[in-house]
């Protein structure tokens, strides 16, 4: 290819498969010989109907997804979902429980507030988000009408790596951050969310992966575009989907299954996060990582750069030197490398490498 791809680390929207662009590209303006792209299609048709039954069936197939959940194509982002989970399953005087690793599950505790009364699991922001709280540490009752978690914290580079086991009481997940990353034990939760702006295609569909005897107990006095069962009972077809975004979403998950699967993925994310993870603990505190090391995420990689005045001189050259997105959110500060499962090994090297000559210059 002649595309000269930029060293991209975006959080969110982020990098996606060169491959997945170039087929989109080819498929734009004439999708299957039909004279139109899938955008101008009606969602009733024979030809999109194809790509959004596909789209579902392989994720459920990679992902592992057992026969008794539901996969939907929703909008509004893992944002909405903040508020359509406790909306469904949450009333006046019910109780959730939720485990605070960050910002995004502040606001999701933040809007189940306004529907009954949820309550903190465990929360590590004494020490600044640094780490996921161990799971003997997580409080919940056996009568709350779930436990909420957010599985990779985007702007503090944690991930957690084993789930804790809340028995009859459903585990919700949102996992905007890392879903597809790994494999998961989708048996363990209730409901997954995930915007698919990161692992799975552009934004403009959220992904919801809901356990099917869940729908049965979800509150029906809500509107009905915030009702799951709406949305189950149509297969994401009660009015017009995103049908772009599902179209990308199917090519990316069949990207993924090119690469080998879930194993695979996480094998490559493992490579490419330790190396620029390698760096910073190699350089005797010239950078500091602001995970603890136990609780570190694969996908974001949160740092500094220990003197404040070269900090600003490593995101200046970096910039110049062509990586994007290495900024850390606007709310804490700092440097991050988002290395999603589109971000190439290639790409993390040549950050390791840009890094250490940077120390090597500046120290
Ligand atoms: N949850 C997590 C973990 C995220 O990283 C983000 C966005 O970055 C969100 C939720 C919000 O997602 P959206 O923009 O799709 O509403």
């Amino acid at each position: 290819t002649t595309n000269k791809r930029a060293y991209n680390f975006n959080a969110g929207p982020s990098a996606l498969p060169l491959e997945v662009l170039e087929k989109a590209q080819q498929e734009l303006v004439n999708y299957n010989g039909s004279g139109m792209s899938i955008m101008e299609m009606s969602h009733r048709s024979k030809d999109y109907d194809a790509v959004h039954n596909e789209a579902i069936a392989r994720l459920k197939k990679l992902f592992s997804i057992p026969e008794n959940y539901e996969v939907l194509f929703l909008q509004g982002g893992a944002s909405l979902q903040f508020t359509m989970v406790p909306m469904n399953f949450l009333t006046e005087g019910k109780t959730a429980s939720y485990v605070l690793t960050g910002s995004w599950s502040e606001k999701a505790l933040k809007e189940a507030k306004l529907f009954g009364q949820p309550v903190e699991a465990a929360s590590s922001k004494e020490n600044k988000y640094r780490n996921i709280p161990a799971l003997n540490d997580i409080k919940f009752n056996a009568d709350d009408a779930y436990v909420h978690l957010t599985s990779n914290n985007t702007i503090y580079g944690t991930e957690w790596v084993e789930f804790p086991d809340t028995g009859d009481v459903p585990l919700v997940a949102d996992m905007s951050s890392d879903i597809l990353s790994r494999p998961v034990d989708v048996s363990k939760f209730g409901i997954i969310y995930a915007g698919a702006q990161k692992n799975l295609g552009p934004s403009g569909v959220t992904v919801v992966i809901i356990r099917k005897d869940l729908l049965e107990k979800a509150n029906t006095n809500i509107p009905t575009m915030l009702k799951y069962t709406t949305h189950a009972d149509s297969n994401s077809l009660y009015n017009t989907p995103p049908a772009f975004g599902i179209y990308m979403l199917g090519e990316v998950l069949k990207w993924v299954e090119n690469q080998g699967g879930l194993e695979a993925v996480q094998k490559r994310n493992e490579e490419k996060a330790k190396l620029i993870y390698d760096v910073i603990d190699s350089s005797n505190g010239f950078y500091k990582g602001h995970a603890t090391p136990e609780s570190r995420s694969l996908m974001n990689i949160t740092f500094r750069v220990a003197d404040e005045e070269l900090e600003k001189k490593f995101l200046a050259e970096a910039k110049e030197a062509g990586f994007v997105g290495l900024n850390g959110h606007r709310s804490v500060g700092g440097c991050r490398a988002s290395a999603y499962n589109a971000v190439p090994v290639e790409t993390c090297k040549a950050l390791a490498d840009f890094m250490v000559e940077f120390q090597n210059k500046n120290q």
